[in-house]
Formats: C-alpha cells, structure tokens, sequence
C-alpha cells in the first residue's frame, strides 16, 4: 500500500502540482466574481446555504469543491512530503545496512584469520555444548581430523578427547565445575594428556541480552613451559649432588608435620646425622671421592626409612631425615640403629674401602620445638652430644645439651684468637731410658693458657681444633714450636734428645704433610733422626694405602714413625710389618692395671715379645708407680714416659730435669735375675 502511494506521489510531480493550483484558483475567480459577496452573506445569514432546494446550490457546490480540492491538494501534498521523508530515510536504513553488512563481512573474515592465525587452540560450543567452530590449530593440538570436529559429530570427538586425556574423570569434573561457574566468569586450568603434554585451557561465556548462548575454548601447549617451571623448581628445592630434598622442602614438611601434629595429637621425629669424620676422609682422598661417598649414604638411607618419611640433604655430611606419624618416642630407636647399621657398611669406592660411621641427634616434634627452626636447632645440638660421646651413636634432645653447644661455640671463638695471641704453649714430658734412668727424650704436648679460663688441657680443645680444621695451624706451630726448641736445648749443650710430636690425624691427611716436616726441619736445622712422629693406630689404619705412601716419604726425610696409644684401636699387627713404623707406645690404659691386672699383665708381655720381634722399640705410657715400672723393666721396655718420672712441665722446668738427666734412684732396684729370666722367654 505504501509502494503504491508511493508511486502515486512519485507520480504527483511539481507540474501536476501546480495545474491542481491553477484549477483552484479559476474556481475561486469564479465563484467570488460571479456570486456577490452579500449574496454569499445573506444565505450564508439565512442558513439556506447548505439547502439543496436553494436555486444557488451550484454555487455552493462549487464552494465545496473548491475547498475540497483545495484541502485535497493540502492534505496530499503534506503526505508527499511525509511519504518522501520516509523513502529518504528508508534509503539512508538501506545504504547504512547495506554498508553494516560489508563490515560484517569484513569483520568476519578478519575474525577467522585471527583465529586462524594465533598460536591457541580454539573451540566454539553453543548453549548445548555442541561444537559450532574450531580453527585449525586445534584440530592439530587435539590430533582430531578437521572432518570430525564438525557439528553433529560431538560424540566423537568426546571420545577421541577422553582417549588422549591422562586423568578423563577429572577432566569431565573440570568441565562440570566450569559450566557451574557463575557466568561471565573466567576459567583457567591445565589438562594433563598421557604422552606428557600439558595445555592450559581459557574459557569464558559468549553472552547476549545476558543470556549465555555459547562458550569459546581456547588451549596452549605449555608442555616446555611446565618442564622447564619444574625443572626451576626441582633445583630451587633439590640438593644438586644427592638429589635429595633440600633445607626449603624440609622446612616445609616440617611446619605442615607441626600443624598435622596440633590438629591429631600425633607426633613426628627429627633425626639430624652428621658423618663422623667425613671432612678428613673428603681431604685425604679428594671431593669427588667425597661427593660419591655422599650419594651413597645418601641411597643407603633411602632405603632404611617408608616413603612418606623425608630424607633432606641439610649441607655438607648433614642429613636430615623426617619420620612421621609415630605413636611412641621409642618407635624411631630400631629405624635409628638402622640407619647406622647401613650406614657403617664399608663402601667399596673406586678401589678404596672406607668405612664411615654417624653421629644422630634426634629431637620430637613438637615437644622438643614449635618451629622448624627450634626442632633442627634441637636435634642439632643432640647430635652434637652424640658426637662428643663417643661418635656412631645418638642422642635425644635434652634442653642442657644447648648450653655444652653454647660453651662449645665459645671454645671455638676462643680457640680462634688462642691462635693469634699467642695463648697456645708447649709442654714437655721427658721419655726415660728404661734401662739407665736417663732423659732420651721429650713428648711435646700442648695446653692452651685460655685468659679467663687457666690452663686448657688438650683433650678439650684438640677434638675441637679437629673439627674446625684449626688443628692444621696449631700442629704447624707446635712442629716448629718444639723443633726449635729441641735446637736451642742441643745449643745449651744438653746431649741430644729426640723430640716426640703427635700429629692429628687430619694434619696427617694433609697431603703436603712430608714438606712441611721437611720445611720445618730446614727452616730449625734440626736434625731428622731426633725428631719422633707419632700417630695412632686408628688414623694409620683408616687409609692404609694412602697413608702408608705419607709414611714412606716422612721416612725419606729421616724422623722415626711412632705408632701413640699402641692396642686401643685395630691392634692389627700385620701393619706393624707393613708401616715403616720405628716405635710403639703401649696405651696408658694396659700400663695402669700392671702388675696386678693379669690381663693388662698378658697384654703388655705380649706386646712386648712381638716388639722385640719385630726390631721396635717401645715406650710405656703413664708410668705412675714403681711397681708399673719394675714390670716393664723386667720385661724388658725401652722407653718409659709417666708422672713417676715427670708429668709435662714447661720448657724452663724441664732444663732442670736435664740438669739432673737421670732417674737413677727409681732404677736402683732392677732385678738382675727377673731381666734374664725374661730374656730368656722372650728371646729364645
Ligand atoms: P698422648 O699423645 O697419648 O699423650 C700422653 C698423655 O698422657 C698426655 O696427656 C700426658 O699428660 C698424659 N700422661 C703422661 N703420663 C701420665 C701418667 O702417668 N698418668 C696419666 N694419667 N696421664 C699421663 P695430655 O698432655 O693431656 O695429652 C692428651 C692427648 O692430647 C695426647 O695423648 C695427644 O693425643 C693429644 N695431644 C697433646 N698435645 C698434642 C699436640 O701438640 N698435637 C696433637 N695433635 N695432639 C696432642
Ligand atoms: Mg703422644
Ligand atoms: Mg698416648
């Protein structure tokens, strides 16, 4: 209808226009110059104008007509113009939907390129979860056929998805959770696929007239990402050489064990080990030894505990193992003894056997600490006083053992300026000749003159200088300390005497340990035949190999081997054959049980016997009565070193012994008879 008035008006051009003018007009002429004006008036006063009886109706109908027409040409004009207006816009709607369209277009094609063109999987789904779209970067990813991905087809892909998929309940729970989600809400997670890939996947509504009619899938391959995020976090939280955990996992399982402990009532353990002795071992046979002799104990102890217990590398020959949910403090003792027992095998490492025992302090969680700090701090010290008694043992935590700690800190600290102000001195002790009384030598023993604490004895602060490796500076002083003054008391003219020196068992592993007894003795001009070296059994026999090459070249330099506290450690004595070794010293603990002790008694003959054997000399420690004396005089003992002759005294004190140079009085009464009686059994 609208077309057609439309036509119609497109019809009532300006010229048809304006003849419907003129015909108005000529009507109006007429009618107002051929009908009277006072005509018109009066019937229009008498109301017979609109009469029909009235002879002057054509006049009237003319009027009519003329303003009908002329209100026609109004009223159509006024429609033309509105009609107009409305084709005007109508065509605006049309070139503006027209152009809408060509942007449509535009955009689209520029929305599939972009899909297209990035690196993310996408997927479309509508309303019903049924695939509408896809690029083709997901049907790579997915490894599902372009074919397939098309609507309609939504069950195989379903099935092919699940297939790939390493978790596929966990992946339907996930799309579960995100469909709950509350809309226009973002989702992100990761899906795990059984080959070891890992896609992050984004999701987010499509939404109109806020009514969720889809939702866009997008995925990316963050395999080589994941990999290498958690390759970072394995190193930020793994011990590189052990591959055990280290101090940040521990610490972490230790505060969750806290608070698994307060919520059950449950407790855990903490067992700190500490290699006994393992830096001695790492500087004799070289780091890589050491690194591997780690790693072994390291799956040595693995092995003895369950898999929900932590094994943590704590640093250097620390370990710390956390045990948990234990009902009782004593369940731990038999995982404990364990745990020594494996680790006390010998190990069999690139030709060496070494054997190595462990120190564990062991503190309970949380009883013993409400931090993880408190609790390794703890089992810290108790492994301290584990190692101070006695070594491949273990202590519990008591709360006294942090103040020994304490005390043991300030030793160290202590022992540090000893060094540099010069409190360290040398004792001497004189080494009798068993047979005339006469000093032949002299033992050169430390004591550190502490300036709060009097005189330290060395079994105190030795150990520690041992451990904190200052031990190599002070054998270093004391070396040349006592060679120097073995010189200045020959410059005295006292008749030359051999100058006893014990080396610590880790100056010894020094490998330079034959140039520096040789630096020493050209530096003091001390002649190597005086100077004595003595060693225990234990530190000889820990690197046999190794050590006897030490020994031969300290014997190349001309000083005699002594071998300290002979019988309190392996007492094996095919070594006495092997070593190069010139002396033994019978161990204090057989001297002091002579005569009495037959034991003491049988060990000491013995001893003896096979030293003479063997062509070496002996000296016996700790003579303090004359009747420990008269026994090994009848037995034939060489040397006798005791507080019945001396106890250690300083260098000044000594000179007066030298003086006197002879103990005669106490060798008066040798019985003649008994020396060859036992001459003739020892010596058949
Ligand atoms: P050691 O080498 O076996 O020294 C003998 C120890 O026995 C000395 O103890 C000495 O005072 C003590 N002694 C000697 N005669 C008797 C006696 O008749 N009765 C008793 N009860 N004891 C006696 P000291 O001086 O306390 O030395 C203890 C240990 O410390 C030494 O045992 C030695 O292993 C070590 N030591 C001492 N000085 C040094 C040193 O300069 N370097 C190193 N590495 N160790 C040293
Ligand atoms: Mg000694
Ligand atoms: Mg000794």
């Amino acid at each position: 209808m609208i077309e057609r008035i439309d036509i119609f008006m497109k019809r009532l051009n300006p010229l048809s226009l304006i003849v419907i003018f003129s015909i108005a007009v000529l009507f109006f002429v007429f009618i107002f110059f051929y009908m009277p004006l006072d005509v018109i008036a009066q019937n229009f006063y008498d109301k017979s104008f609109f009469s029909l009886s009235d002879p002057l109706f054509p006049s009237y109908f003319r009027i009519l007509i003329f303003i009908t027409t002329l209100l026609l040409i109004l009223f159509l004009y006024r429609n033309r113009i509105i009609l107009k207006k409305e084709i005007n816009l109508r065509r605006e709607i049309e070139r503006e939907s027209f152009e809408k369209g060509n942007r449509l277009e535009e955009s689209l094609a520029l929305s599939h390129a972009t899909l297209e063109a990035t690196a993310d999987g996408i997927l479309v789904v509508d309303r019903d979860r049924r695939i509408v779209g896809h690029n083709q970067k997901f049907s790579k990813m997915w490894k599902i056929p372009s074919k397939i991905l098309r609507p309609g087809n939504d069950e195989k892909v379903a099935g092919s998805v699940m297939k790939q998929l390493k978790d596929p309940p966990k992946f339907i729970e996930s799309l579960e959770r995100l469909y709950n989600a509350a809309p226009g809400e973002e989702y992100k997670d990761e899906i795990e696929f059984k080959d070891g890939r890992i896609f992050e996947r984004y999701t987010m509504p499509q939404i109109r007239d806020k009514e969720i009619i889809g939702r866009v899938f997008s995925f990316r391959d963050v395999t080589q990402q994941k990999t290498m995020e958690e390759q970072l976090l394995y190193q930020a939280t793994h011990d590189s050489l052990t591959l055990l955990p280290n101090r940040v996992i521990l610490q972490d399982r230790i505060q969750q064990e806290l608070r698994y402990a307060k919520r059950t009532n449950k407790m855990a353990t903490l067992l700190f080990f500490d290699l006994d002795g393992f830096k001695l071992i790492n500087d004799s046979l070289g780091h890589n030894f050491g690194d591997i002799l780690l790693q072994s104990v390291a799956r040595r102890l693995e092995r003895c505990v369950r898999e929900q217990d932590t094994i943590a590398r704590w640093g250097g020959d620390e370990f710390v193992i956390l045990l948990t949910s234990l009902s009782h403090e004593n369940d731990v003792i038999p995982i404990i003894n364990k745990c020594l027992e494996a680790v006390g095998e010998p190990f069999v490492l690139d030709k060496h056997t070494v054997s190595i025992t462990s120190s564990v302090g062991v503190s309970i969680l949380p009883k013993d600490g409400i931090t993880p700090s408190t609790l390794l701090k703890n089992a810290d010290s108790a492994m301290y006083d584990a190692k101070s008694s006695g070594r491949n043992n273990y202590k519990f935590y008591s709360a006294d053992m942090n103040k020994n700690i304490e005390k043991k800190l300030g030793l160290i600290n202590d022992l540090h300026e000893a060094i540099e102000d010069q409190q360290l001195l040398l004792y001497y002790q004189p080494l009798v000749d068993l047979k005339n009384g006469a000093i032949v030598g002299a033992e050169a023993l430390i004591r550190w003159y502490h300036p709060l604490r009097g005189l330290v004895f060395p079994q105190e602060f030795i150990p520690i200088a041992e451990e904190t490796g200052l031990i190599i500076a002070i054998g270093e002083w004391v070396l040349r300390t006592a060679c120097k003054q073995s010189i200045r008391w020959r410059e005295e003219n006292f008749s030359p005497l051999f100058m006893s020196i014990n080396l610590s068992g880790q100056q010894f592993r020094q490998r330079d340990i034959a140039e520096l007894v040789g630096n020493v003795l050209n530096e003091t001009q001390m002649d190597p035949k005086y100077l004595s070296l003595e060693l225990t059994e234990s530190v000889i026999m820990e690197n046999s190999e190794v050590y006897l090459n030490y020994m031969l070249e300290l014997k190349k330099l001309g000083v005699s081997l002594v071998i300290d506290d002979f019988g309190t450690g392996y007492s094996s004595l095919s070594y006495l054959k092997r070593f190069p070794v010139d002396k033994i010293k019978i161990d204090q603990s057989f001297v002091s049980g002579l005569p009495k002790d037959s034991d003491d008694a049988a060990i000491v003959r013995a001893i003896l016997a096979m030293a003479d054997q063997l062509n070496l000399e002996v000296v016996a420690e700790g003579i303090e009565t004359k009747e420990q004396l008269d026994f090994l005089c009848k037995y034939s003992c060489n040397i006798g070193q005791g507080y019945l002759f001396s106890k250690p005294i300083p260098s000044e004190d000594f000179v007066n012994l030298l003086k006197k140079n002879k103990f005669n009085g106490l060798m008066e009464k040798k019985d003649k008879s008994t020396q060859s009686t036992h001459e003739l059994t020892m010596r058949p």
